[in-house]
């Protein structure tokens, strides 16, 4: 550490007394909130990257748990890592996430303010569906980035997502565009991107997935 953060340090350290010596304690609460999730989320993330509770852990090179805020307002699921993600460790890093990324730069937040994560943790041979018994298996996991994180949207990213939360033998093209809830969660399905990508000679579908980001917006308080 530099002089310049020795001393910013010290500044906060002092700032820390003084608070604690007037009893401040809301002071800390929003850290120790954050430090509690981090306690949570971070040894999940470590055991996901170990699971081997089903056999998509035989075919993947690396595990994706998730990434993004704990302290998310908005969370994206999507269906399962493909190679890029597969390669990385990381969620929606190929084309359809990079489309993602410019959805989330859409509705005005950063990448890093929103969290992202998939049903199932491990890449699908071949990148098939995610079978029942694999998203049993996993779902304890995103059962408890959700009680964690707490967002107040989840943005669920083609059928496999949609399913998961509201199980319907319904169509992404009705059960889009309104919202359902999911433990007092507030759930837009939507197409996935990699869907918007093999139809992008369709534009109506791309409108129709900005008319469901705009409606996650209008709750979140985004213009
Ligand atoms: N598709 C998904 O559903 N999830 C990813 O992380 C990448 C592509
Ligand atoms: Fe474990 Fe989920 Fe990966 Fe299966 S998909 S091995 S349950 S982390």
């Amino acid at each position: 550490m530099g002089k310049k953060s020795d001393a910013l340090a010290r500044a906060v350290e002092e700032r820390i007394r003084f608070l604690s010596s007037i009893g401040a304690e809301f002071a800390f609460r929003a850290r120790a909130e954050r430090d509690g999730k981090a306690s949570h989320l971070r040894p999940l993330e470590e055991a996901v990257r170990r699971c081997t509770l089903c056999p998509l852990s035989a075919g993947r090179r690396q595990a994706v748990p998730g990434e993004g805020s704990y302290d998310a307002e908005l969370m994206f699921v999507g269906e399962a890592p493909g190679a890029d993600e597969d390669l990385q460790g990381r969620p929606f890093v190929g084309r359809a996430g990079q489309l993602l990324t410019k959805i989330i730069a859409a509705m005005k937040y950063e990448r890093e303010q929103v969290y992202i994560t998939n049903i199932v943790k491990c890449r699908p041979p071949e990148n098939r569906t995610p079978l029942r018994p694999e998203i049993e298996a996993c779902q304890p996991y995103l059962l408890t980035q959700i009680k964690v994180i707490q967002p107040r949207v989840i943005v669920t990213l083609g059928k496999t997502a949609a399913d998961f939360f509201i199980p319907s033998s319904a169509g992404m093209t009705s059960l889009r565009g309104e919202f359902h809830s999911f433990e007092s969660i507030q759930v837009m399905p939507t197409f996935h991107p990699a869907y918007v990508l093999r139809n992008e000679g369709d534009p109506r579908i791309k409108r129709l997935v900005w008319d469901d980001m705009r409606q996650v917006m209008a709750v979140l308080g985004k213009k």
